[in-house]
Parts: C-alpha cells; structure tokens; sequence
C-alpha cells in the first residue's frame, strides 16, 4: 500500500475525509498509486446536500446580480488558465491520457468564461400580451442540483456542467467517477479560492451505485446532469422519473464515419484515425463504426491500417505519444473480450488486436490499435459499445445503404462525412440521425453549439448559450396593469 497521505474531499465546503471506505485512484501507465482517499459515507452524503441547500437559500449566490456572478467564474476561468499546466500533468496521472490531450482538456475547462458570459447576457422575455397585462416569461436557479460524470474526460466533464449550473445560480454536488476524483476536487479548491460561497459546491467521490444513487434519489436534489453509460442512464431516468426530477443525460455511441468515393483520401485516413484512436478509443464520440465507399474500399483500408500501426503508443508523458493506456486493466479485458468477440463473429483483423510488446508497456494497460474489417453491421462488435481503440469497418455501396446501415444503431451521437461533394455533405449530414455531425473533420468542439445524443446516446443538451437553462426553473408572470376588474368577475 502507497504510503501517500490520504486526499480530504468536499463535503459543502468543508475539506476532511470521508466516512467511508478506502480508494485509490492509480496511474494507467505504470499501476501505481497516485491518489488515495476515503469516499463518503451515506450521512457525508446527507450533510453535503442538505449543507448544499442551506447555502442555496442564505449564501445570497442566487440573488447576486448576474454580472457579479459573473465576475466570480471569470476568477474560476482565470485560475484554470493559471494551473493549466499542473493540472494538465495531475490529470495525465489520474487518467493516463496523453500530455497533449489532457493539456486540451484543461484548456475546454475554461468554460466558466463562457458561462460567465451567458449569465450576464442572458434575457428574459416580454412576450406578447392578450389583456391589459404585461407578460414575461423568465427563470429561476433550481436549488441544489448533481452533476455525475465519467472517468474519460475529467475536469472537461465537471466544468460543463458546474458552470453553467452555477452560472444558473445554483448549488452544485458533484460525483466524479471511482477512477478519476483528483481533477473535480482542484476544481472545487479553484471555486472556493475564486470567492463561489462555501457549501454551494461539493465534491463526492465514491461507488455509483452507492453514493451517486443516493444523491440521484435525494428529494433535495433538483436535477441531475449525467454523463456515462446508458444502463446508468436509463436507472437515473427512472429515478427522475419517480421524483418528476429534469435530466440531461450524456450517454454512450458508436458513431458511423463515412467515407464517401470522392473524399480527399489523406484527409480522411487522417480524420478516421483521430477519431476512433486519439484518447485511446475511449471517447463517447469516437467514430467507431467505418462505412467506406466499396470502389474505394480496398486502397482506404490499406492506407489506414499501415497508418494506425505506425501510431505512437506509450508513455502519456511524452509530446509524441498519440495513445497512452486505458482506464484500467478490467477495462482492456473488456475491449480484448470485444476482440475475440468479433473474431470470432467471422471478422478479420487488419492491425492490433493484442497488446504490445516491450519492458515499457509491462505495467500500464496498453492495447494496440485494431481494426477488424468483414464485419455486417448488425454484428455484436458494431452494434455494442466498446469505448476502445477498436474500429470495426464496412464497404457501401450507394447512398441507401450507407444511410440504412449508419442509421441502423439504436445509439445516435454522432457522425463523420468524408467527401468533396457539398450536395451529398448535405444530403448526408441531414439524413443521418446523429446530435452531432462533422463534415470533412472529427471531433471539433465549441462550447457555444449544442451537444447530445439521440435515441440510447442520451436526453437534453448541454453547452450552447441556452445551456445555462437547463439549469433553471421557466417561469410565466402576468403583471396586472390597471385596476378594471377581470371581464368574468365583473
Ligand atoms: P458509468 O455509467 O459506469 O459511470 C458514470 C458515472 O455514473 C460515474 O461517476 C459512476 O460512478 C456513476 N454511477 C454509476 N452507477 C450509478 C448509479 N446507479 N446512480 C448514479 N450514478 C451512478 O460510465 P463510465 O464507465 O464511467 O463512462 C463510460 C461511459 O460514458 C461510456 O458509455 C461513454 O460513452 C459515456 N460517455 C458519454 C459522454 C457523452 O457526452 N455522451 C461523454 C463521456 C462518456
């Protein structure tokens, strides 16, 4: 056992361990221990939200002037920029991706800014009134709300949720994942230290299943803003169900990238492999699912496969690294069971499928890239989630059946295009059923547009200006303008 002291978290401001068991959270590359902590108990639980709501009401966050909220995320956006560098090295630590992704990550986390931004400029209406009244139609912060995330983009995660929640003017739990606490709770010290009132933010890490179910079901907890899996999901959404609780839900994909006959070849062997083999695969968006053009077919896969050998695996502390480790080990025998899976389904394997070789890669949970083509894509191994380096590819013939196949999933989160025809893009772009659709890149993101998912890739929206009100409570006013007695009273 590590002899590394063991981490406070956050229970409404107030920084102690917590009253339940013991975890660790360790370095995907070597297995060692980086983090040690003990998760809360279920009265930690308790006290942080009823703290939570105490502070909602009497911390006088919610009445503050939007640009004096404003001006607090602007400080949190600031200190994220200054630290951006140690917590670029801390998250590489609790979750082993590369130097330079997790340098992006921290970097999206300035977010704050961008909710600072919506939070002073965001309007209520007038809207247009039948009667001697003047009708509005504004919003209200909801109390206490809970963001849940996932271990594959911390920090990233947390701030696109806690921002626009407190831009909202709400308190805000937060439940990191089990694999992945250190960045949630820097982020509570940069809120506390940027002047957000104590015990409007909290920190939980611990078991899902415990803690995150306990918080989900509390009937003080307002909302909650999930992202994971869809089996999670969908047990949240029943919960939420059952207390008339809003949800967002972020969930799982296995998003199609198509390579249509005319698309510039370079570019899109390029895009494919960002897409499905930067953050290891384990990205909800990744573009797991390739659909090539048959003419095209034999030369794409060619270059594709030479190009995702030649990848550079190893070390997430080295600039050149493309792919570090996976989460853990449980997850890599979970992608190699994937593997064999589709091996066995009657796929043939183009690159990977094994882990590699060498004194470097003995500790940490590498895998190598793989690509298995001669696949149908109503297989298992394109149908199911694998949130790997695994990318399963497929020729099409004519538009029709590129759109029945890329269509035929029951996720919907996104989707590529690779073509220098403009008219199939849009054809294409509208046709496909996706919350979010590239055109000739991968992977881009701006705060400022929406994202979510259809179908089992998730419920609502976040990000965008209108992002801020998903926090909120909408609320109708007519406002009385004479004294003239209501027609039916009088
Ligand atoms: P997960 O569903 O196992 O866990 C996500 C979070 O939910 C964790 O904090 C976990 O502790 C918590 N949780 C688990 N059980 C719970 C319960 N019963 N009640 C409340 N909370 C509970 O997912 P994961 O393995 O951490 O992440 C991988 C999944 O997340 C993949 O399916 C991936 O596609 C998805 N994901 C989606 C997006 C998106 O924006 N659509 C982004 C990233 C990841």
């Amino acid at each position: 056992m590590s002899n590394l002291e063991l981490l406070p978290i956050n229970i409404a401001g107030e920084w102690r361990l917590g009253g339940g068991g013991e975890s660790t959270t360790l370095y995907p590359a070597t297995g060692e221990v980086v983090g040690r902590l003990r998760a809360p108990s279920l009265e930690d639980v308790e006290e942080a939200i009823q703290k939570a709501d105490h502070a909602f009401r009497t911390s006088g966050w919610a009445q503050k002037k939007p640009h004096e909220r404003a001006a607090v995320l602007h400080r949190v956006a600031q200190l994220i920029r200054e630290r951006a560098e140690p917590l670029a090295q801390l998250q590489r630590l609790d979750n082993g991706k590369p130097i330079k992704e997790t340098r992006m990550l921290v970097a999206s986390a300035a977010t704050f800014q961008f909710f600072a931004a919506a939070c002073e400029t965001m309007e209520e209406t007038i809207t247009p009134s039948r009667g001697d009244f003047m009708t509005m139609s504004v919003y209200e912060p909801m109390g206490v709300v809970a963001a849940i995330t996932p271990w594959n983009s911390p920090i990233a995660s947390e701030a696109q949720k806690l921002a626009p929640a407190l831009a909202a003017g709400n308190a805000v739990v937060v439940k990191p994942a089990e694999a992945t606490p250190l960045l949630a709770l820097e982020l509570a010290k940069i809120c506390e230290e940027a002047g957000v009132p104590k015990g409007l933010v909290s920190v939980l890490p611990g078991r899902g299943s415990v803690i995150g179910d306990a918080i989900t079901k509390h009937p003080l907890v307002k909302r909650v803003s999930f992202t994971g899996g869809t089996s999670t999901g969908k047990h949240i959404a029943h919960i939420a169900a059952d207390k008339m609780m809003p949800v967002s839900l972020e969930l799982g994909g296995k998003s199609a990238t198509m390579v249509l006959a005319d698309a510039d070849i370079d570019h899109a062997v390029n895009g494919v492999l960002y897409g499905i083999f930067s953050s290891s695969g384990e990205s909800c968006i990744a573009g797991s699912r390739l659909f090539v053009a048959r003419s095209l077919h034999a030369e794409f896969m060619q270059r594709l496969t030479a190009k995702a050998a030649a990848l550079q695996v190893g070390d997430p502390a080295d600039e050149r690294t493309q792919m570090g480790p996976l989460i853990t080990a449980k997850h890599r025998e979970s992608i190699e069971s994937y593997v064999a899976l589709g091996l066995s389904e009657g796929g043939r394997l183009l690159t990977g499928g094994q882990r590699p070789e060498g004194a470097q890669f003995e500790r940490g949970y590498y895998y190598r890239p793989t690509i298995i083509d001669g696949v149908k894509n109503d297989w298992q191994i394109c149908q199911q989630e694998i949130f790997g380096p695994v990318l399963v590819a497929m020729p099409f013939d004519n538009e029709d059946d590129l759109l029945a196949q890329a269509n035929d999933s029951v996720y919907a989160l996104a989707a590529g295009i690779w073509t220098r025809d403009y008219k199939s893009a849009w054809r294409i772009g509208r046709a496909v059923q996706a919350g979010t659709v590239w055109i000739n890149t991968y992977k881009q993101f701006s705060i400022s547009t929406p994202f979510g998912g259809w179908r089992d890739s998730g419920l609502g929206r976040e990000k965008g200006r209108l992002g801020i009100q998903q926090y909120m409570e909408q609320k109708s006013m007519y406002w009385g303008l004479n004294e003239s007695p209501i027609a039916w009273a009088n």
